[in-house]
């Protein structure tokens, strides 16, 4: 008796010390796990509990974060509640664009993906495999709640790059990860790949859509809604319309980039879809996220952006980066514990935005986030700017 209890105890010592680290994120697994993907005030503790975990592991762990901690005289320990992440120094994205940190060896980096397409000033961030797991459960559970998990096989379009080993953009590895929400019949790539570089290939994708149409099965398409606009006003203009199959979904991600001046009116979009794809505006869905702060957000029935419990948003005002009043536009600053490889636990992006918490028709009480432009369009090439090059030589 004497000897198992003594072999159980050194069990426990030996895991307790091989999975220090694993101890040190069970608050972020355990909020990963949260099935209510809308419940901020049930998880505003566990929240700040995760938050305060990830940013004392990257003050250990990173020694660039931790001279940011240093100079800004912020203690993670200090974290007790989310009111306390106003506090925690943010690092804008443009730095990643200069500068790789990374709070775990090299060797453990699982994926490293960048955010922009093929020009421009790239920023690289290294995902671990224990951070792709974390956000596992998340994309299950937002999955589920908006509908977009299905058995039945689909036909996917995508409006971007077709994967390659050299293709290490966010966009394209997320937007291929899409094709795995219902099964892939079918996957059509706008933008392909030729001797010469990646090729926008409308033709085939109309050919594609004429193949969807006839099918029994669904139609999936994937992309920028700037890309998906430009298609579906070219269609319109050549008179063609399609009735796609029940079930056919548009959805879309990336934002519209240096394309906000020729957005449309979202009511406008919605019934050009509907005019030429037969597509209802509830299988219309819109996705936001960034390579800095992979949370999914998804859009309501409403097209709205609720914070999901993973993540908490701040609005700031530009001159003197004080939290703003929800309602009143600002800098965007996007706070999650997901990622442990990395310190990108509250960063600031050069989107405009405001966060709404007038309630909405959906019913989900978690407020909203507008995003409204960009800081400093000039000066950011970004992935749909890329995108627009071969858009023009695809015309
Ligand atoms: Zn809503």
């Amino acid at each position: 008796m004497q000897c198992s209890m003594s072999k159980k105890h050194k069990q426990i010592l030996v895991k307790t010390v091989s999975d220090c680290d694993n101890h040190i994120m069970s608050n972020v697994s355990k909020l990963f796990r949260h099935r209510k993907v809308y419940d901020l005030n049930g998880t505003d503790d566990l929240f700040a509990r995760s938050m305060r975990d990830n940013a004392l592991f990257q003050q250990k762990n990173c020694e660039d974060y931790r001279r940011i901690l240093a100079l800004n005289g912020f203690d993670p320990a200090d974290i007790k509640t989310v009111d306390d992440l106003t506090d925690l120094p943010f690092i804008p994205t443009v730095y990643f664009k200069h500068h790789y940190l990374s709070s775990v060896p090299d060797k453990k980096m699982f994926i490293k993906a960048t955010s922009s397409g093929t020009s421009g000033t790239m920023s690289m961030i290294g995902f671990d495999m224990k951070s792709l797991l974390t956000g596992v459960p998340m994309v299950l559970n937002v999955g589920r709640y908006h509908k977009l998990w299905s058995a039945r096989p689909v036909n996917y379009i995508i409006f971007g790059y077709q994967p390659t080993k050299e293709n290490k953009t966010a966009f394209s590895k997320t937007a291929y990860g899409f094709t795995f929400f219902a099964p892939a019949l079918s996957r059509t790539f706008a933008l392909t790949v030729t001797d010469k570089g990646y090729k926008l290939d409308w033709d085939n994708v109309l050919k594609a859509m004429e193949r969807c149409a006839k099918s029994r099965f669904p139609m999936r398409t994937i992309g920028f809604p700037a890309y998906t606009y430009f298609l579906l006003r070219d269609m319109k203009a050549k008179g063609i319309r399609y009735k796609m199959p029940k079930g056919s979904m548009i959805t879309m991600g990336g934002g519209w980039k240096s394309f906000y001046t020729e957005q449309p009116d979202k009511k406008e979009f919605y019934s050009l879809v509907e005019e030429v794809l037969g597509i209802p505006e509830d299988h219309v869905i819109e996705f936001f996220g960034a390579v800095e702060h992979p949370i999914l957000y998804t859009d309501c029935r409403c097209h709205h952006f609720h914070v999901p419990c993973y993540s908490r948003v701040i609005i700031r005002d530009p001159d003197t980066l004080k939290p703003l009043k929800n309602g009143i536009p600002g800098l965007l600053n996007l706070i999650s514990p997901m990622v442990r490889s990395v310190p990108i636990i509250s960063i600031m992006t050069d989107d405009l935005a405001i966060l709404h918490d007038e309630g909405c028709d959906c019913g989900e009480t978690s407020p909203w986030l507008e995003i409204i432009g960009r800081v400093g369009i000039t000066d950011i090439v970004t992935c749909a700017a890329g995108g627009e090059k071969y858009l023009k030589e695809g015309s």
